[in-house]
């Protein structure tokens, strides 16, 4: 049997052949010279590393080196490597003398999406209908060849706003790991790279609070699946400014660190489901995400292409500003956008619909340019990967790549953020004013991306009605001039 590489994604024991095969771990200070990281995300990477070697012992050789290329090519013996996860990170092995096997830590793999899209001819590549597929291949919350309780798709009961005049959704905290040796290790390499002006960061340093091992990932497995799951899908998509955590899996990071199979976190959570202990509706937008979503957004990564990155279809070209990439939320007033940014500051994290829709849709109307926009969640989110982020950031959030993964763009005015949060109630600005001194930047944003955008998106039936309510606008002038010189200052 080969020596197989793992790379620092590729930590779980289904990227191995057998449990005692030979393995070569390399640790490398130079990509986070190539660009600033969040410091959280320098940290998780090198101790989730640093705790698989130390797992591993003797089985493994660790080395800490400069640059990946010339320890590979000093390696002795033959050694394997699972398709890694980026275009760049595949061109790169296949220059060294390596063998390369098909990517694992997916449900779906890259030959099966591909009999599936060729088998769609001019069919849009639906995600319901990718679902669908997958949980019959796969046999989940299936009865027979029908779907567990006779419905694919539980959704409509998954959109609520948060629960009126409180705090805190209410459910139990999520379970913290804690930090060891091998993590003060390093943070004291951290400092100490970033004090010889080696390495710089963004965001704050914290002690680690997502699972960097694979005991502490199934423990947020075990917990997540026992006490949040039951209240994971109506309040999917609400946010609450004191409870950060709602009741969202914290798993992204464990899964895309490969510490967890996806497979694996869908059968306990169809067993909680089947053992009464989960509704179907929390059981179902649960497993929607993990072999939907996250299968869905890996395989258009592949399918696209690389050029994907430089998709731009609504030619937006601003430069995102200094105080967002350096998530200076204390330079922010609009209290939605604050308390998100200084969520990525402090953890490098925030849920599905801050990233959406409060942090995505402002680089959106503000109409900066979705690679830049691509490389800042990249680097400042703890569960960012290349594969990740062009299909959510380009596709989804920017809609630069024209609707492909999404039929309008996810633009909204404060409205969406009222209802769905307990953001603007103290805010200085009003949702419903998009004009003088309290207009909300989220209101006037929308209808100014409107405008700015209104040629490109005629065609487009969905954003009909958008653009009737544009053409009735009365202080549309007023809006222009106030947003267009707004610059690029914090709102
Ligand atoms: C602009 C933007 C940027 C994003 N960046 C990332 C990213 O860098 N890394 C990342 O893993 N996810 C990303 N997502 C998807 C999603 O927001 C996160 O997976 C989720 O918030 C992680 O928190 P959680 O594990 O508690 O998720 P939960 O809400 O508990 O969801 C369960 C799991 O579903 C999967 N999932 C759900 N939606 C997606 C999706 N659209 N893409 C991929 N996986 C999904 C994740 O593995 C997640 O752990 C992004 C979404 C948007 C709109
Ligand atoms: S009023 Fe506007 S800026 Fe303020 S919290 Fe609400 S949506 Fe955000």
């Amino acid at each position: 049997m080969s020596r197989r590489w793992l790379f620092a994604d590729q930590l779980g024991p289904h990227f191995l052949d057998a449990p005692d095969q030979q393995v070569l771990l390399i640790e490398s200070q130079a990509v986070f010279r190539r660009r600033r990281f969040h410091r959280q995300k320098a940290h998780l990477v090198l101790s989730a590393l640093r705790h698989r070697a130390a797992e591993l012992g003797e089985q493994a050789e660790f080395r800490q080196v400069d640059r990946y290329a010339p320890s590979v090519r000093r390696s002795r013996g033959e050694l394997s490597v699972c398709a890694p996860t980026s275009y760049a990170a595949r061109s790169f092995v296949s220059t060294l003398p390596v063998e390369v096997l098909p990517a694992r830590g997916f449900a779906t793999g890259e030959d099966e999406f591909a009999r599936w899209a060729e088998g769609r001819g001019q069919r849009r590549l639906l995600l319901e209908d990718f679902y669908r597929q997958a949980r019959q291949r796969h046999d989940l919350l299936m009865d027979g060849d029908e779907p567990a309780g006779g419905r694919w798709n539980l959704d409509a009961d998954n959109r609520e706003p948060p629960p009126k005049d409180a705090e805190r959704l209410g459910v139990p905290e999520p379970w913290w790991p804690a930090e060891d040796e091998i993590d003060a290790g390093v943070r004291r390499d951290l400092d100490r790279w970033e004090a010889a002006g080696a390495v710089s960061f963004v965001g704050r340093d914290a002690p680690r609070w997502v699972a960097a091992t694979r005991a502490e990932a199934l423990h947020v497995l075990r917990d997540f699946v026992e006490h949040r799951l039951p209240a994971f899908g109506p309040h999917e998509d609400a946010m609450l400014a004191g409870d950060a955590w709602m009741a969202h899996s914290l798993l992204s990071v464990p899964l895309n660190l490969g510490l967890l199979d996806p497979l694996e976190v869908v059968a306990r959570v169809e067993t909680a489901y089947r053992s009464g202990a989960v509704p179907l509706a929390s059981a179902e937008g649960f497993v929607r995400q993990v072999i939907g979503w996250r299968d869905y957004v890996w395989n258009i990564y592949w399918h696209v292409g690389p050029n994907y990155r430089s998709r731009n279809a609504l030619a937006a070209g601003r430069s995102v500003p200094a105080w967002f990439s350096s998530l200076d939320a204390d330079a922010v007033e609009a209290r939605c956008l604050s308390d998100v940014l200084a969520g990525v500051r402090d953890r490098g994290w925030v849920h599905h619909i801050p990233r959406l829709m409060v942090l995505g849709n402002y680089a959106l109307q503000r109409g900066w340019d979705p690679a830049e926009v691509t490389d800042w969640f990249h680097r400042s989110f703890l569960d960012g990967y290349d594969w990740v982020m062009l299909p959510n950031v380009v596709g989804m959030s920017q809609h630069a790549d024209g609707g492909l993964m999404a039929t309008k763009p996810y633009a909204a005015g404060g409205a969406y953020i009222n209802r769905m949060s307990d953001y603007c109630g103290p805010c200085p600005y009003s949702p419903a004013k998009r004009v003088g001194e309290s207009a909300c930047p989220y209101t006037a944003g929308y209808w100014w991306f409107l405008s700015r955008n209104a040629g490109r998106l005629a065609g487009n039936h969905r954003m009909a009605q958008p653009l009737a309510g544009l053409r009735r606008l009365t202080d549309l002038d007023a809006l222009v001039e106030q947003e267009a010189g707004r610059g690029s200052a914090a709102p």
